[in-house]
């Protein structure tokens, strides 16, 4: 395993078209902010989108800005300065470093997009509790900072099965934000946007779902650590008409190496899947590192988790309230064995790599016995990396790559190899 071996990975096209859309996507907002013309509502990632859209607002996502911040490496030096002001460095770095960036008035969009100075100003911000409770501390934070109004839903967790009672509660919550939202926005609710919002987002959906599951292919015309930012917009544009001509041209793209056997990176012998968070900070590193091992990690839990199926726009409020409740992070643990089990099926996996990550225990499913109990039941055996997303202060390099390399070297002795 020591001997250095030329990496290679197949970029797809289709990422400069997704990367086009980013980039127009913060452009309209940073226009917006700057000219005081459309209201912006900043929301979680998993909130409320479509009711935004139905009432014209532009949607910003602090967590994908804090993502950036990882992916550029920028949160680690950030990360201290929300610590100073009583944001424990084991709550999500995601939030520490993105308060960290506001104090220091500093974002990564400056550097990528020419002209952009600042994230952009919300007129209100949005949450819904179905991931962690720590968005609504950070969007209460952002609140008083900017002295504007904040919504939240806040909803089970835990769930077995989801219920006509979740779904009541969660609907009925979801229409007490309108008013609300309505006074901000200086507009009524418009139901026919609304819905046409609910309806762009199930096709969002399921042209990202079909994209995802593309990789069942061998050999995979996708990696992991590209869906990670191939995911943008089906988080940020979801509600739209422009996040659906992407992901149409994405799926033409891996259709057609599929069908010419052509995989994302080159001999894949081993097919992985991920549970939790990427370090967003490693994603080149670890593409290469399990790459080089001629291991394809071919599909996780957390770039499915922006797969709506039960979206309706016949039926907006409650298919809502449905689809952000059977979400697998709201979910109990027999539900997410039973959810990965599957996936483990139809990807045909040979291993599975959990992400410990420190300060995102709710994205973390390898602490109370999971993989254990997973690998008695399927006889797939697994690693668990310790790290983060954000804080690269909580991984050591040279130990997830010593693991890593032993993994797939138990998975070659097993004869696990395609
Ligand atoms: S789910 Fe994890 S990473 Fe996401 S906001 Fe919550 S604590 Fe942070």
């Amino acid at each position: 395993m020591s001997e250095e071996k030329k990496v290679i990975i197949r970029r797809l096209n289709a990422a400069k078209d997704l990367g086009k859309f980013m980039a127009d996507y913060y452009y309209e907002l940073d226009a917006a902010s700057k000219s005081g013309k459309q209201k912006i509502a900043w929301c979680t990632s998993v909130g409320p989108a479509e009711i935004l859209r139905g009432m014209g607002y532009l949607i910003y996502f602090p967590e994908t800005h804090s993502a950036m911040l990882g992916s550029t490496r920028m949160a680690t030096d950030l990360i201290p300065k929300a610590n100073a002001m009583g944001y424990s460095p084991e709550i999500c770095s995601y939030l520490t470093a993105d308060i960290g960036a506001f104090l220091e008035n500093v974002t990564p969009l400056a550097n990528i997009f020419k002209g952009i100075e600042s994230i952009p100003r919300p007129d209100v911000l949005v949450y819904n509790t179905n991931q962690c409770r720590d968005v609504q501390d950070w969007f209460n934070w952002y609140a008083k900072r900017f002295n504007v109004p904040v919504v939240g839903i806040e909803t089970y967790r835990n769930v077995p099965e989801v219920t006509p009672v979740h779904i009541t509660s969660i609907s009925r919550q979801m229409e007490n934000i309108v008013q609300p939202l309505e006074d901000v926005a200086g507009r009524k609710l418009d139901m026919d946007e609304f819905k046409n919002a609910v309806a762009l987002s199930r096709e969002c959906s399921n042209l990202w779902d079909k994209c995802l599951a593309a990789a069942a292919a061998r050999p995979s015309p996708l990696t992991f650590f590209d869906g990670t930012t191939l995911m943008g917009p089906a988080v940020v544009g979801r509600g739209t008409q422009k996040a659906i001509d992407v992901y149409q041209l994405l799926l033409e793209e891996l259709n057609e190496r599929v069908a010419a056997g052509e995989g994302a990176i080159e001999d894949e012998r081993y097919r992985l899947y991920w549970d939790g968070m990427p370090v967003w900070g490693r994603l080149s590193m670890h593409s290469k590192l399990f790459a080089g091992l001629q291991a394809n990690v071919i599909a996780s839990t957390y770039c499915s988790s922006w797969i709506f199926s039960a979206l309706d726009a016949g039926n907006p409020f409650e298919s809502m309230a449905r689809a952000y409740t059977e979400l697998f992070i709201v979910r109990s643990d027999a539900y997410k064995e039973k959810y990965i089990q599957d996936k483990l099926a139809f990807f045909q996996c040979d291993g599975i790599i959990y992400h410990d990550a420190k300060t995102c225990p709710n994205n973390t499913n390898c602490r109370y016995g999971m993989a254990q109990r997973l690998e008695k039941t399927t006889g797939i055996p697994s690693l668990t990396i310790h790290g983060d997303l954000n804080d690269l202060r909580l991984l050591s390099d040279e130990q997830t790559k010593t693991n890593v390399e032993a993994f797939i070297e138990q998975l070659e002795e097993n004869g696990k190899a395609a």
